[in-house]
């Protein structure tokens, strides 16, 4: 699969049994459906969060393409109050991240940040590509 931002072939990581697309050019990741839900623990956090997408309407940020259908995403918010804002194939393939918003999103679904084993994975494996 290729990254939808840069086109470059995007490499396979796993994630705590899940399989992620990592472009290591970028820093984005791809999440198929329902991997996201796979990723949180089961809670009020996960539930809120997964509920609280919303579409976000006309943003100035670039639109781009489903690596899977290629065929554009919408724009959608993340969180009570709108913290992150994404990319999601409306065909229901997955959900594009850009650098850093996978963490992000993850801290708005887990009931304490600095105590979550799934925070700090994603921040060893990815670390070093948040820092700008
Ligand atoms: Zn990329
Ligand atoms: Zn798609």
């Amino acid at each position: 699969m290729n990254c939808p931002r840069c086109k470059n072939p995007m490499v396979v990581l796993e994630l705590a049994e899940v399989e992620i697309d990592y472009c290591d050019e970028c820093g984005g990741i791809w999440l198929d459906q329902g991997e996201l839900e796979l990723l949180l623990e089961a809670g009020e956090e996960k539930d809120k969060l997964l509920n609280s997408f919303a579409a976000a309407g006309s943003v100035s940020e670039e639109k781009i393409k489903c690596p899977i259908c290629g065929r554009k995403m919408e724009k959608v918010f993340i969180g009570e109050d709108k913290k992150v804002l994404i990319d999601k194939c409306k065909y229901n393939h997955g959900l594009w991240f850009d650098r850093g918003e996978l963490l992000q999103t993850v801290e708005l679904g887990v009931k304490n940040e600095a105590d979550d084993k799934m925070i700090r994975l994603i921040k060893d494996m990815f670390g070093f590509s948040l820092k700008e």
